[in-house]
C-alpha cells in the first residue's frame, strides 16, 4: 500500500502542518523530526506514546507509523491502575514522552525516549504490508474495561480516505482541534486527517469556546468535537457575538463520540444558520456513517454508509432487517476495510465480536429512515430500556427532557420493575437547582412529546452527570443495567 502521508514529501515545505498554542511546525520540519523518531524506534516491538496535548504526541506517532511500528497511544490522566492495565497487556519496549514530562511510577521500568521536534532525519521507506498493526488504541471504558483495538495501517487509510469524500476535506482546510490525542476521534480522524490531506491543525491544548472563536475568525475552516464542546458552544453563543460569526464562518462543523442531542443542534442552528454534522464511529470501525458535507444535516441522525462501509441492522436472533421505516431496531453490523483486526489478547472477547461472515458487532441500535439516513437509538447493553412490552432507546427520551426549561443535562436508564420488567428513570441535572422539575412535570413533558410509556416513572436531580475524559455519560456509575 503506497504512504500514509504523501503530503510530508508533497507538500510545500514551508507550509504549516500542526499548531500546538504558539509553536508550531511545517511539514520540513514535521518530516524531518518524524523521520529522526522512525530511524530510532524501527526494529522495536511496540512503542507506547504518552499522548499529551503537544506537538511532540504527532510527531512521535507519525515517525511510529512511518517507521512501521505500532504506537500505542496512553492517556496522561489515566489512574495507576488503567495504566497498568494497559502496559502490562501491550508490552511497549518504550515510551516516547516530550522533553520535561513527568511520567508516573508505572512507567519507570520503561526505557524513556524523549522527542525532539528541531531533530532531523531521514523519511525511511514506508511500510507497504496493509494489514500490518499501526495503532492499538484502548476503547473509552464506557461500559467495561478499555480494551486494546488492533488497527491496520488499511483501516487508517481506509477512512480518512472515506471521510475526504464525504466532507469535501482538502489541504486548504485548517482544522480546529481541542480533543485529547488517545482515542481514534483526536489521533486518527484530528492529527492523522489533516496530515493525510495535507492541511493544517490547530490545537488548543484545552477547549474553549474563546479558542474556537479566535481561530474560526483567523482563518481556521472545520471545528471537529464532541457533544459536551457543542453543549458550551450552543450556551454561550447568545453572549458572544464573536463565537457565533466563527461559526458562521466556517465550512464545517463536524460532531461524534456520543450523540449530539437535538436541543444542542437547534440552538446552534438557530444563532448562527449553520448545522453541526454528526458523523458515527468507534475504535474498533473508525468512522462508519456520516452526514455528507453536501446533505441534509438532519438532527438526531449520523447520515449514510460512509464510502466503502457496509451498514446492517440485525434482529437480536441474527436476522438482517430489510425495512427502512425510522421504526424497526436493530443492532448495527458493518464490513469494511475500515475496520479493526482484533481486540490485543483477547481472543474471545474477538470471536464474539464477529459474526462468522466477517460482520463486526457493534453493540449500538439504530433505525433507518426511508433514505438510508441512520438514528442511533442507543447501545443496546444500557441505553435500550424493556418497559410494558416496548422496547424504548433513552436517547429519544433524553432529548425530549433537555427541551424542558429546567433540564440542564439529561440521562435515562432503566431499572427493574415489577409490573413493568423494567420502568424509566431520569437522571437530571436542574438548571436551578432551587428548583428542579419533579417526577410528575417531566412526565407529562415526555408523554405529551412522545407516548405516554416513554414517560419517567422515578427523576433523580444531579450536580453533574458522571463523564468520561471525552464527554461520554458513564451509565455504568448511574446504576445503568449494563
Ligand atoms: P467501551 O467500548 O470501552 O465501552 P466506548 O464504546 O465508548 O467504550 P469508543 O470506541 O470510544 O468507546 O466509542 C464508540 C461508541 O461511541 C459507539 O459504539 C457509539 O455507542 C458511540 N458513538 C460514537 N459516535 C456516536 C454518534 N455520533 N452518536 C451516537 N453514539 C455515538
Ligand atoms: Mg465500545
Amino acid at each position: 500500500m503506497s504512504s500514509l502521508f504523501p503530503a510530508l514529501t508533497n507538500s510545500p515545505g514551508e507550509h504549516i502542518a500542526l499548531r500546538f498554542g504558539d509553536r508550531s511546525l511545517s511539514y520540513a520540519r514535521l518530516a524531518a523530526a518524524a523521520g529522526a523518531v522512525a530511524e530510532r524506534v524501527r526494529g522495536e516491538g511496540r512503542v507506547a506514546v504518552w499522548a499529551t496535548p503537544a506537538l511532540e504526541t504527532a510527531v512521535a506517532v507519525v515517525g511510529t507509523l512511518l517507521a512501521g511500528v505500532a504506537a500505542v497511544p496512553l492517556n496522561p490522566k489515566s489512574g495507576e491502575k488503567e495504566l497498568g492495565h494497559i502496559l502490562t497487556d501491550s508490552a511497549p519496549t518504550l515510551v516516547l514522552a516530550a522533553p520535561g514530562d513527568e511520567l508516573p511510577d508505572s512507567l519507570r521500568d520503561l526505557e524513556r525516549v524523549d522527542v525532539d521536534v528541531p531533530a532531523t532525519g531521514a523519511l525511511p521507506e514506508e511500510q507497504t504490508d496493509a494489514a500490518a498493526p499501526a495503532l492499538i488504541v484502548y476503547t473509552s471504558g464506557t461500559t467495561g474495561p478499555p480494551k486494546g483495538a488492533v488497527i491496520p495501517r488499511r483501516a487508517i487509510a481506509a477512512t480518512l480516505d472515506a471521510l475526504a469524500d464525504a466532507w469535501q476535506w482538502t489541504g486548504e482546510d485548517v482544522l480546529v482541534h481541542g480533543l485529547p490525542l488517545f482515542h481514534v476521534h483526536g489521533l486518527v480522524l484530528g492529527i492523522l486527517g489533516p496530515l493525510r490531506r495535507g492541511g493544517s491543525v490547530r490545537h488548543l491544548g484545552r477547549f474553549s469556546t474563546e479558542g474556537v472563536a479566535r481561530e474560526l475568525n483567523g482563518g481556521a475552516t472545520m471545528l471537529f468535537g464532541v457533544p459536551t464542546m457543542y453543549h458550551r458552544i450552543a450556551e454561550d453563543l447568545a453572549d458572544n457575538p464573536s463565537l457565533a460569526k466563527g461559526l458562521t464562518g466556517a465550512r464545517l462543523l463536524v460532531s461524534g463520540s456520543a450523540a449530539l442531542p437535538v436541543h444542542d443542534h437547534e440552538r446552534i442552528a438557530s444563532a448562527t444558520g449553520r448545522r453541526v454534522i454528526e458523523r458515527y464511529g468507534m475504535t474498533e470501525t473508525l468512522m462508519n456513517t456520516s452526514i455528507r458535507a453536501d446533505g441534509e444535516a438532519r438532527p438526531g441522525t449520523v447520515g449514510v454508509p460512509l464510502p466503502g462501509v457496509e451498514v446492517r441492522l440485525v434482529e437480536d436472533d441474527g436476522t438482517p432487517i430489510a425495512s427502512y421505516d425510522g421504526e424497526s431496531v436493530g443492532e448495527i453490523q458493518v464490513r469494511g476495510p475500515n475496520l479493526f483486526t482484533e481486540y490485543l489478547n483477547r481472543t474471545d472477547a474477538t470471536a464474539a465480536a464477529f459474526t462468522t461472515d466477517g460482520w463486526f458487532r457493534t453493540g449500538d441500535m439504530a433505525v433507518r429512515d426511508p433514505d438510508g439516513y441512520v438514528r442511533i437509538v442507543g447501545r443496546k447493553a444500557t441505553d435500550l430500556i424493556k418497559s410494558g412490552g416496548y422496547k424504548i432507546g433513552a436517547g429519544e427520551i433524553e432529548n425530549a427532557l433537555l427541551e424542558h426549561p429546567g433540564v440542564r443535562e439529561a440521562a435515562v436508564t432503566g431499572e427493574p420493575d415489577p409490573d413493568l420488567g423494567e420502568r424509566i428513570v431520569a437522571w437530571i441535572v436542574p438548571t436551578d437547582p432551587q428548583t428542579p422539575p419533579g417526577v410528575e412535570e417531566l412526565a407529562d413533558h415526555v408523554a405529551r412529546r412522545l407516548a405516554p410509556h416513554k414517560r419517567p416513572r422515578v427523576v433523580h436531580h444531579l450536580d453533574s452527570l458522571p463523564r468520561n475524559d471525552m464527554g461520554k455519560i458513564m451509565k455504568r456509575a448511574l446504576g445503568g443495567h449494563a
